[in-house]
């Protein structure tokens, strides 16, 4: 009988959608839509949750836990793969005062749903997550279990991310990808022809992330645009709001406002400004994160900024 992960995997396999845009005469621009491999495993969270799904089962492990904030793709990934695959899933969440808002808070609610058990833990506790003494009292609290660190990001996680690129792809001169954690990125880096150029659009403020990428990255074609996070991780303006729109009414694909929609932007300017060599081949990944979304529309309310149209 196949498990429920393998189902899951057949998905990914027969799924190789790019979507050409048109945007310019002077070069092909495609997306390829990773975000369509599952609603809420969706992109770069599959790619990454793969082999340490595979490893925590063959490992005889019943359970897996992270760590993430409130609005956390990776944290409502990993709800979504255990309910999948009969795994106990651990949430560590950053923020105590999260605790009784779960129900306002659409990333929390699904990940409850899919049966995710919270410790919501202080900005200063969550910082140790790290701390050999921190996961002894997390097993003394929960038991045995299979960590994921946060954002996913370990070696299992890079050789998922391998898989991104397939034997159509070596035709491309670029491949573009948003940064987070430099996990995805790594990936594609390394399954990536040496002519082809990767570029990591970061979502973060600060040029911290070489070294991460570094660690992983098995070649050297790659360059990171820090020009693009709109003042830094999960910060949003009505400009990017709009672009978001736009883009979703003209080209039917809905982006994300942290990573994804940042990155097409950029890209877009970057167009503009010339940045590409005429009849540049260049290949967008769609990370998916669209979850996020619905959390983020509530934020956008309250702030009276337009909301994000994505359905
Ligand atoms: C998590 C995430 C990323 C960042 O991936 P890293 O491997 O941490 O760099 C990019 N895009 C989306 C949509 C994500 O959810």
């Amino acid at each position: 009988m196949r498990s429920a992960i393998d189902v899951l995997f057949e998905v990914s396999k027969s799924l190789n959608v790019t979507v050409n845009l048109g945007v310019s005469d002077f070069l092909s621009l495609e997306v390829k839509r990773e975000d369509l491999i599952h609603s809420i495993v969706s992109g770069n969270k599959y790619r990454k949750l793969k082999y340490n799904v595979l490893s925590a089962k063959e490992g005889g492990y019943d359970t897996l836990l992270t760590f993430g904030g409130a609005f956390s793709n990776h944290i409502a990934a990993v709800s979504a793969v255990g309910n999948i695959c009969g795994l106990k899933t651990i949430g560590v969440i950053r923020g105590e005062e999260l605790a009784d808002k779960i129900g306002g808070n659409p990333t929390l609610l699904q990940a409850k749903e899919n049966g995710m058990t919270f410790k919501f833990v202080s900005r200063s506790d969550y910082r140790r997550k790290a701390e050999d003494s921190f996961l002894k009292a997390l097993k003394t609290e929960f038991g045995n279990f299979y960590k994921i660190p946060e954002g996913g990001t370990n070696d299992m996680a890079v050789k998922g991310c391998e898989e991104i690129l397939t034997e159509e792809d070596k035709e491309f001169d670029y491949v573009c990808a948003p940064v987070g954690t430099g996990g995805t990125l790594s990936g594609l880096i390394n399954s990536s022809r040496p002519n082809q150029k990767i570029l990591g659009f970061s979502a973060l403020k600060g040029g911290f992330l070489y070294e991460d990428i570094s660690k992983f990255a098995k070649q050297e074609n790659w360059e990171l645009i820090n020009d693009y996070h709109f003042g830094g991780y999960a910060k949003i303006n009505t400009e990017l709001v709009t672009f978001l729109n736009a883009f979703h009414t003209v080209h039917g694909i809905p982006l994300d406002p942290i990573y994804t929609g940042k990155m097409v932007y950029g890209i877009m300017d970057m167009i503009k400004q010339g940045y590409f060599p005429e009849n540049s081949r260049i290949l967008v990944i769609h990370t998916g994160g669209l979850q996020g979304i619905e959390g983020m529309n509530k934020i956008l309310k309250q702030k009276g900024i337009p909301l994000i149209q994505y359905s």
